[in-house]
């Protein structure tokens, strides 16, 4: 695949503030190419909250068709030094409304899961696959996924929690690269680059399949028994 100019630029890009994010602040460089990159985007060094530079990054982000109907970006909510991420699918109506992940109805449930679990939604991070409302609630388009992706790469790396649950199809399959159905990744972790990656039921699932709960149970129950809650 060719990539054009801005692409290549905005890999470099990444791959920079990757380095940033994980506390590299500077290395040997030409006063001319120094010189480069300090005209070609902002200054690399802005402040030392690498969440709020990912979310700097964003801005008003238009680089796909979703930021076309959505109120607000939801970029993700929590505790930056959490041991515990939520991913879910894309925000809702509600959380489009609020500019906050998992606030309507399902997130109800999940605040009720977290609390199952003895943390709170304070303790744990709780953010989604893509930032903007898919209209409708439609299942975002794998074109939006690729294109939110590295976002949330970037804030599971600067958070770099223990664990991972991912809610749902959409979260397991895109954060694990696979196409085998929800049913068949819950209930076991799997290695998400070093981080224990619980696949589960998405909370929406569950109120209208109220039977899964006990599968939910039974995954967080097998989170319970090797997060370590005395740190
Ligand atoms: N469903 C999701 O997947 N994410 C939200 O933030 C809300 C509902």
């Amino acid at each position: 695949m060719t990539k054009n100019p801005t692409e290549v630029l905005d890999d470099i890009l990444h791959t920079l503030q990757n380095h940033r994010d994980e506390g590299i602040s500077g290395f040997d460089c030409s006063a001319e190419a120094a010189g480069l990159m300090d005209r070609w985007h902002k200054p690399l060094r802005q402040n030392h909250d690498p969440l709020a530079a990912i979310r700097a990054d964003l801005g008003d982000c238009r680089r796909c068709t979703l930021c076309g109907r959505r109120r607000n970006i939801v970029f993700g909510v929590g505790n930056p030094e959490a041991q515990l991420i939520f991913v879910g699918e894309g925000p809702g109506r509600e959380e489009d409304l609020q500019g906050e992940p998992f606030v309507g109805a399902a997130g109800e449930l999940l605040t009720r899961i977290i609390e199952a679990i003895k943390l709170s939604r304070e303790q744990v991070y709780i953010a989604n696959i893509v930032k903007c409302r898919p209209p409708g609630n439609r299942n975002p388009e794998p074109g939006e996924v690729e294109t939110c992706r590295p976002f949330l790469e970037r804030q599971l790396k600067a958070i770099n929690p223990r664990f991972i649950v991912a809610l749902g199809k959409v979260a397991a399959q895109t954060l694990l690269d696979t196409q085998e159905p929800i049913s068949r990744l819950r209930g076991r972790f799997y290695d998400y680059g070093g981080i224990r990656l619980l696949p589960t039921y998405h909370p929406a699932y569950l109120l209208r399949n109220p039977a899964a709960k006990r599968d939910v149970w039974a995954d967080m129950q097998m989170l319970m028994k090797v997060y370590d809650y005395e740190d």
